[in-house]
């Protein structure tokens, strides 16, 4: 697949537009993040694009085509999907998890074939969890359950990987993996990443989100300015390109810094 493109979506729950009009795309092997604050809207556009929900206006295409027109089977192929930490696996082996991203491959019925344990296997080493196969997804870290998920989207062998927050709550050596990860895997990603300084490092291109609308889009140099951080978050920062990744890091400045300057 080439490209991904949203055009017009909306979406309201009952009350008010928790996405309004937006637009956005990817093309093939970009890594594009979604930022912007809690309730701005992110999630329920990557749930558009997942066809968790369907848009109530405008319209998502994979290479030009309509997915409204296509089957979930058909887009389950094209679309893999990474969240939070998800607690409805609990009772399943690593191994049984990794091998659910085969299944838009084969029919109900059908049994892992040879060539899709190969497929396990090497989407389990990619995220360095191939000893672990046998253990239970519950008794796993945060970390470890999330490069369990990612090697499920591994192995459902997709262009494209929508990610929701993937490294919420995990401590930053874990957060820098799950991004090498997926950044090593060279599909097209669009990413809701809290962390302006992950967005940094890892996107090519962001969109901000801002009460349900696109506010600004652009790469990271261009969006991360003290004067974009303040508007959209209300937080006093400081971003300064780095010698050494060449984009910008990020400083809050809290209140008490601030009284210290006056
Ligand atoms: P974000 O992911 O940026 O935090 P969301 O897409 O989750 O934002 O939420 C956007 C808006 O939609 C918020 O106002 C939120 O309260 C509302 N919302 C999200 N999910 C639901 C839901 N299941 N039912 C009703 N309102 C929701
Ligand atoms: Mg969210």
């Amino acid at each position: 697949m080439k490209r991904v493109e949203a055009r017009g979506l909306c979406y309201s729950y009952g009350r008010g537009q928790a996405v309004e009009d937006v637009s956005l795309y990817a093309e093939r092997g970009e890594f594009v993040g979604i930022i912007g604050p809690n309730g701005s809207g992110k999630s329920t556009l990557l749930k558009c694009l997942y066809r968790a929900i369907k848009p109530q206006k405008g319209e998502i295409l994979f290479d030009g085509e309509d997915i409204s027109k296509m089957s979930y089977r058909e887009t389950a192929l094209k679309t893999a999907v990474v969240g939070q930490e998800n607690d409805v696996l609990f009772e399943f082996s690593v191994h049984d998890i990794v091998a659910m991203g085969r299944s838009p491959h084969k029919r109900f019925f059908d049994r892992d074939t040879a060539e899709d344990e190969r497929i396990i296997e090497h989407a389990l080493e990619h995220v360095g969890m191939a000893d672990e196969a046998h253990r239970r997804y519950s008794c796993l870290s945060g970390g470890e359950k999330q490069r369990v998920l990612i090697a499920r989207a591994i192995a459902q062998e997709t262009d494209f990987l929508i990610l929701d927050e993937p490294t919420n709550h995990l401590d930053v050596s874990c957060q820098l993996d799950i991004f090498d990860f997926i950044k090593r895997l060279n599909l097209t990603v669009i990413a809701a990443i809290h962390d302006l300084n992950m967005a940094s490092l890892y996107c090519d291109r962001l969109y901000v989100m801002k009460a349900g609308r696109v506010f600004r889009e652009g790469t990271p140099a261009e969006l991360l300015t003290p004067a974009l951080i303040r508007e959209v978050y209300g937080v006093t920062a400081e971003a300064e390109l780095h010698p050494a990744t060449q984009r910008p890091a990020v400083t809050y400045l809290p209140e008490w810094a601030l009284d210290k300057n006056k």
